[in-house]
């Protein structure tokens, strides 16, 4: 999440005070910051904020636990796998269709940029294309989640949980050799907040917030981005420390990348380092309507992300996803804003994807737009959002080519 403290600015209003809370106890099984021993931490939240919202839709599926049973009963053409396990002893689980690439490479990522081939790295399938998607690298960060599974849905049943077909994305599916979707990264984070859907509370972002970034047993946020001064957090201050960390109390989009990793950030380096993936779309929650970030990546990826960008954003101006339902207004990528150094820019310098961050507006509250109105992006309109950006993600990545036509090597 990010940004909605600075498009929100001046609009904080806390609720009415709440003077009691809950107490949450969570046993961490995994390791302590220190990595020394389990521990057992309390957090308080206010009682209102874990107000679930009333009648939850079928299609709404974001725990942990549901998103497991999901898997087990939906899952018949692809392949779950646990590709590891979080800090609080937790598996991550992904799910995997198509044939992975065959054979190997004889040289690393950056060997093959100095040679001048991908060739060298990917091994000789090289121009296969792998589509990854993955949510809730941040535990308060639902939609990511739905959208993932709604996903799942299309590709063995032909229709989304409402009922919906999505001929598209069938279609592109079977034009991607490979596809791998990770439903939730850091269970600890999702586990921690013991919600399956927020209660809506108009433009008021307070609750939100807190869930995600965490805050003080009153209530008040800790907030974006002094959620991030501190990594890993420790969990023995009062409070609660929000759905960012897991439960070593590290923010695995801002993980010790080169030196102490986590085990979530393991998994997926492990993960990508066999695969070797072109697209990744790293899903997460915090923009007023849907929108692509620009990653600290290769210089020589910048157009591709161009082109990726236009794919994903005019589809969604056209479908009146965005600000503006002109698409080439919507698809402009100098719109774009450029993230910080994060584990999309390791990724792409671990294995060579282009690893993009896609912020999603909250089901909790409306994001306000350029007109100072709200942006009125209803749950049905979230995962539709969530939707058409894996289908023109993937048609992106089908269309193009992937890594090895954008970036051909040298003549053999
Ligand atoms: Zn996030």
């Amino acid at each position: 999440m990010k940004n909605i403290m600075e498009q929100k600015s001046g609009r904080l209003i806390y609720p009415i005070l709440l003077f009691f809370s809950l107490t949450l106890v969570f046993n961490l099984n995994g390791q302590t910051p220190a990595g020394t021993k389990p521990a057992i931490h309390k957090f308080q939240i206010p009682a209102d904020y874990l107000k679930e919202a009333a009648n939850i839709p079928a299609y709404w599926i974001s725990a942990y636990d549901e998103v497991n049973a999901f898997l087990l009963k939906t899952v018949k053409k692809g392949k779950v796998e646990v590709i590891g396990t979080s800090a609080g002893g937790r598996p991550i689980r992904a799910v995997f269709y198509g044939k992975a690439r065959q054979g190997k490479g004889t040289t690393t990522f950056s060997g093959s940029l100095g040679y001048g081939d991908m060739r060298a790295y990917r091994g000789p399938d090289h121009d296969k294309t792998v589509y990854m998607g993955m949510a809730s690298v941040h535990g308060g960060e639902f939609e990511g989640i739905v959208g993932m599974v709604n996903l799942i849905s299309v590709i063995e049943t032909g229709k989304d949980l409402r009922g919906k077909e999505w001929p598209e994305i069938t279609a592109v599916v079977a034009k991607v050799d490979r596809l791998i979707l990770i439903p939730i990264v850091n269970p600890d984070g999702r586990v921690r907040i013991p919600l399956r859907m927020e209660t809506f509370r108009d433009t008021d972002f307070t609750v939100a917030e807190f869930l995600n970034t965490g805050g003080n047993a009153e209530g008040k946020i800790t907030g974006w981005p002094q959620i991030k001064e501190f990594i890993p957090m420790d969990f023995s201050k009062p409070g609660f420390p929000g759905g960012y960390p897991n439960d070593a109390g590290v923010n695995v989009q801002h993980d010790d990348f080169f030196g102490n990793r986590q085990p979530e950030t393991q998994a997926l380096l492990d993960l990508t380092g066999r695969e070797k993936p072109d697209v990744i779309i790293n899903l997460h929650t915090g923009a007023v309507y849907m929108r692509m970030d620009r990653p600290i990546c290769e210089p020589a990826l910048h157009p591709a992300f161009d082109t990726l960008f236009r794919y994903v954003h005019s589809e969604l101006g056209r479908k009146g996803l965005q600000y503006s339902k002109d698409p080439q207004i919507a698809g402009d990528p100098a719109l774009a804003s450029t993230g910080v150094f994060n584990l999309d820019g390791a990724l792409n310098f671990h294995c060579g994807a282009l690893s993009v961050v896609v912020e999603s507006p909250s089901h909790s509250f409306d994001g306000v737009n350029e007109d100072g109105k709200p942006a009125g992006q209803s749950p049905d309109m979230l995962i539709d959002a969530q939707l058409i950006c894996h289908q023109q993600a993937m048609k992106f990545l089908a269309e193009t080519g992937g890594r090895s036509k954008w970036l051909p090597g040298r003549k053999k």
